[in-house]
């Protein structure tokens, strides 16, 4: 008997059988139909339905003992191994989950942040209904002027008895039209230098003074949204770490959305990968020397993001702290989409502008993967500002001043 089993620890080959023999049952497999569809725009009837089909496969996965694998017991967790998230992921990856983008910002950040700095009625309350699929989260951090300059956040909180008051706008928002809570990034002691003076809170999305505001991207879907608040009231108790130290408790939400964004979806690369090839072959562009010089680049680069990609996350399943590999992974990625997004588009022609309904060269999913990926160089902060993390951090290059530093927030 392995020491799992003496511990009570189902074995990771008898998890990864259950997992596979499961997602066998309830989940779509990957196919290039699948893929197409899935970059298709996304307005917001068809975002509706997503959002009603995720909540209900987590609860599946929830019911099956497929999710929270590494988070406490207490709170809904197994408390497993890095060998059963492994096996979990390999056994998931010839599979489209369905929980996808909806829960992408609950699980890869609000959960983390909860978790290592929230209080214990805060996790009671709030993580097992995430993982149960009954809760939505986002994050509410950029601001109109506040975006690279994260520690620049104008919206205030005002200490009031047992409630805090909040007036300010966030933007760019994504997925708060259909959230419940929100971690919201604050200013509340204006008298202190701009990175002493934040709070974070949670916030409930449907609490009076909240308004969201949907905002239309290029692309055509309205993903993200404004976010105003005004006099909204906030519990005490929904401070998330201390008060004034949330840029402490900020930088574990950004850290651990640089590796989300970094250093995940490897089946969905290659799923790209394979229908670059397949537009290659259906446009007579295969044997074409130039085009197959194009094609090796941006293989050997997505290959190279996929390693880069699997060596943060290995980094943090063994527990790491998520450092500024997070960010090389993310520069990597979003350079790498849009090389491979602009040669299927060169390839597919015409087909990108204008396409028809039936087109089964999927002109449309070409033409919204290429509206789509420029976005990758600024969500989660954008190339220029990972560029700077990776000089100063990686590279010992001297930081880049700050004038504004040290100065009270209100003096600037
Ligand atoms: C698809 C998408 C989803 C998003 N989702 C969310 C979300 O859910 N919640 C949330 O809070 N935010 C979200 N954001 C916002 C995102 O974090 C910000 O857009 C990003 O941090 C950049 O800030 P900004 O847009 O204010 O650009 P700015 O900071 O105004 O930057 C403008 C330009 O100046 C450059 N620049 C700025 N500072 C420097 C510097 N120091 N050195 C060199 N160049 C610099 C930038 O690189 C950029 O090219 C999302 C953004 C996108 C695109």
């Amino acid at each position: 008997m392995s020491q799992q089993e003496m511990l009570g620890v189902e074995s990771v080959e008898a998890f990864r059988d259950r997992a596979a023999v499961w997602l066998d049952a309830h989940a779509p497999r990957r196919s290039p139909e699948g893929w197409a569809v899935a970059q298709q725009e996304v307005t917001r009837e068809r975002e509706r339905d997503l959002v009603i089909a995720a909540k209900l496969f987590q609860s599946e996965l929830f019911a099956a003992g497929l999710t929270g694998l590494r988070w406490p017991r207490p709170y809904g967790g197994h408390e497993l191994t890095v060998s059963h998230e492994i096996a979990l992921a390999e056994a998931a990856a010839p599979f489209d989950l369905p929980t996808g983008f909806v829960f992408s910002i609950t699980f890869g950040m609000c959960g983390p942040t909860v978790l290592a700095h929230g209080t214990e009625p805060q996790k009671r309350r709030y993580i097992e209904p995430m993982l149960r699929g009954a809760e939505i989260w986002c994050q509410l951090f950029s601001e109109p002027g506040a975006g690279s300059d994260l520690a620049a956040i104008g919206s205030s909180a005002v200490l009031d008895g047992d409630h805090w008051v909040v007036n300010g706008q966030k933007v760019w928002s994504s997925g708060a039209h259909y959230s419940d809570f929100g971690l919201l990034l604050a200013r509340t002691a204006p008298e202190l230098p701009k990175h002493r003076g934040l709070t974070m809170f949670i916030v409930d999305m449907r609490a009076p003074g909240v308004t969201v505001r949907p905002l239309r991207q290029m692309n055509g879907a309205e993903h993200f949204n404004e976010v105003f608040f005004d006099d909204l009231r906030i519990p005490a108790g929904n401070v998330v770490g201390q008060v004034n130290e949330g840029w402490r408790t900020a930088i574990t939400t950004l850290m651990n959305e640089r590796v989300a964004l970094g250093g995940g979806g490897d089946s969905e690369r290659k799923a790209g990968l394979a229908n670059l090839f397949e537009l290659a072959r259906a446009a007579g562009r295969y044997h074409d020397p130039v085009v197959r010089d194009r094609l090796a680049r941006v293989y050997i680069e997505h290959t190279i993001v996929g390693l880069i990609g699997q060596r943060v996350r290995d980094a943090v399943l063994r527990g790491a702290a998520p450092g500024p590999e997070g960010s090389v992974g993310k520069l990597a990625t979003a350079r790498s989409d849009k090389a491979l997004a602009a040669l299927a588009a060169e390839m597919s022609g015409a087909r990108t502008a204008a396409w028809k309904q039936d087109d089964d060269r999927g002109g449309a999913a070409w033409a919204d993967m290429l509206l789509s990926v420029p976005a990758r160089s600024i969500a989660g902060g954008t190339d220029e500002v990972q560029k700077n993390i990776i000089g100063d951090r990686v590279l010992g290059l001297p930081r880049e001043p700050e004038s504004d530093r040290d100065a009270p927030f209100r003096d600037r």
